[in-house]
């Protein structure tokens, strides 16, 4: 009898240890702590299939597989697409909004903890 489910591991090793969607390399204990199996069909779908039987279980990193939450796509290329879409989004955002609050922050905290060494 074929087995009907498979494992976390047994699902990255058949994706090579990268995610589907944008091919974040989990073949490193850090970057393994990142992978998470995705659905292809989310299981909020309720279609008759077994929502855990191997076709529709792909290998994903974290970020991915938040992106693309309980979005239907008709297939992994379709889904790699609209993902790296909201990526470049995403990344845009951070360049504009997140990146040039960095350097001040660190200064404040790097100030901060040299004068938290000082008075010690
Ligand atoms: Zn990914």
């Amino acid at each position: 009898m074929p087995r009907l489910t498979m494992t976390d591991e047994e699902v990255f090793a058949r994706d090579g240890f990268r995610c589907v969607y944008c091919r974040w390399d989990g073949r490193s204990f850090d970057g393994w702590t990142f992978l998470v199996v995705d659905h292809f069909e989310p299981k909020s779908a309720r279609t008759k299939a077994d929502p855990d039987r191997p076709e529709n279980l792909v290998t994903a990193c974290v970020i991915c597989n938040q992106m693309k939450a309980h979005f239907r796509f008709t297939s992994v290329e379709e889904a790699r697409a609209k993902i790296g879409e909201w990526r470049s989004q995403m990344r845009m955002f951070w360049e504009q909004r997140v990146k040039p609050l960095i350097p001040a922050t660190w200064a404040r905290v790097a100030g901060e903890a040299l004068a938290a060494l000082a008075g010690a």
